[in-house]
């Protein structure tokens, strides 16, 4: 009987090689952005109480309600899988305390699960970085955090990614925004997708979202959020935008933005491959590549005091697709033993540890047929090849030896 191998779980990806070099490379320059911004790192768990990811969100969200992993443990709560980092973010700033950090600059990545149909740029364990700035009720702090995901973004070497922004307006301004939406969508409701429909009493704003085609003709009248805005949301929003010009970040106005989660206030926003761009090439239909916005009423529905709170996050897998494959960091030097003699071997062994020591990478070939030990090195790519053999050793490659390398090993000279 032939065993099967169990395979991967639909939706999840192994990440090797070139792929996972820009995986690593999205992550690394995050951790060095968020440094220049002053961002403090947090760790959290990957799964909460089901009732956080519930109450924060909003249980008539896509992600609430279609797309959590929620399971019943052996205790018989109900836990869920993080479908994002927010939710688990004020938790553990109400249940630890952190208020007395506020404002608080957070960053944090890690994988996040959703139930959702896999396709390119689209799974269900996928992997987020993450910035919040917690108990800031000023402007300033949008700017910053938005500021923060452009310089990201160039060093990433992304530059036909654009920020499309909106504000949704304060409590006042938003309310008064859905009654106008739910009154000009309900004229048309028998004509509108069964999504849609549904929306048009929970969540009339997600309307505008829709990617659906008999939803479309119904977008462009849609009444606007401009119309609407209080004064103070007026201003807030010039304050946004004003800031953002003198930080020299791009931004469009995006008047139909506004996101999937109930929470958002103010500003929202999302950053788009151009059309017709590279970018836009790379990601197909799912396209946008970091998303977020103002959610000052989420910690009030965990049950903390009102803080107000910005932040966004970018799928890590979909940057990792723009950046394109990255080449393996090639090795400074490799070490071949050439003959099987111990002497040989611990020399070897020797200069291997001396060539890490100054920060070289190396590493040493020392098994499998000698004569074919120093093509396998050559195959390698290294800069140089260090050979030992019972009686000597020898240094070859580039015209040109990384001194480095000579001051590692003096008696290489
Ligand atoms: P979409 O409209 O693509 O479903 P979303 O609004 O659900 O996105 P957010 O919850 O704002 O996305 O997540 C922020 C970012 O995380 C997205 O812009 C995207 O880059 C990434 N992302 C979201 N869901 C997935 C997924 N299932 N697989 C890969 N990346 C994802
Ligand atoms: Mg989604």
């Amino acid at each position: 009987m032939g065993k099967k191998t169990p395979q991967a779980i639909r939706g999840t990806q192994d990440i090797f090689g070139a792929e996972a070099e820009a995986f690593a490379f999205v992550v690394e320059t995050f951790e060095r952005v968020r440094k220049l911004y002053r961002f403090r790192r947090a760790e959290m768990p990957v799964f909460e109480k089901t009732e956080v990811f519930a109450r924060s969100l909003g249980e008539t969200t896509d992600v609430v309600s279609k797309e959590m992993y929620s399971f019943d443990d052996r205790g018989g709560e109900s836990l869920t899988l993080r479908p994002e980092f927010t939710a688990g973010i004020a938790r553990a700033f109400l249940t630890n305390g952190w208020q007395q950090h506020a404002p608080l600059k957070l960053a944090t990545h890690g994988p996040l699960f959703r139930y959702e149909r896999p396709q390119k740029g689209r799974y269900r364990q996928f992997h987020q970085i993450d910035a919040e700035i917690i108990g800031a009720a000023e402007p300033q702090a949008d700017v910053e955090l938005l500021a923060m995901a452009d310089h990201l973004l160039k060093e990433l070497g992304i530059r036909d990614v654009t920020l499309h922004l909106n504000t949704l307006g304060d409590g006042e301004s938003r309310e008064a925004w859905r009654a106008a939406l739910v009154e000009y969508f309900r004229a048309v409701k028998d004509q509108l997708s069964e999504d849609s429909q549904e929306r048009l009493e929970k969540n009339p704003l997600r309307i505008l979202d829709s990617k659906d085609r008999r939803d479309q003709p119904f977008l462009p009248d849609a009444p606007k959020i401009d119309d609407f805005l209080s004064d103070e949301a007026r201003e807030f929003f010039a304050v946004v935008t004003s800031g953002l010009d003198a930080a020299g970040v791009k931004w469009k106005r995006a008047e139909a933005l506004v996101r999937g989660l109930d929470y958002y206030r103010h500003t929202a926003f999302e950053f788009i491959p151009d059309e017709g761009s590279a970018s836009a090439d790379a990601l197909g239909s799912q396209s946008t590549v970091l998303g977020g916005g103002r959610y000052d009423g989420l910690i009030e529905n965990l049950g903390g005091p009102a803080t107000p709170a910005v932040g966004w996050a970018a799928g890590i897998e979909r940057l990792a697709m723009l950046v394109g494959e990255r080449a393996e960091p090639a090795a400074a030097a490799i070490i071949v033993v050439e003959d099987n003699s111990q002497a040989a071997l611990r020399q070897g062994m020797e200069a291997l540890t001396a060539l890490r020591n100054h920060n070289l990478p190396a590493e040493m070939i020392a098994t499998g047929s000698p004569r074919k030990r120093r093509d396998k090195a050559v195959k390698k790519g290294a800069a140089s090849i260090i050979t030992f053999h019972e009686t000597g050793h020898g240094i070859s490659g580039d015209d040109d030896i990384d001194p480095a390398i000579f001051e590692a090993l003096p008696f290489l000279r």
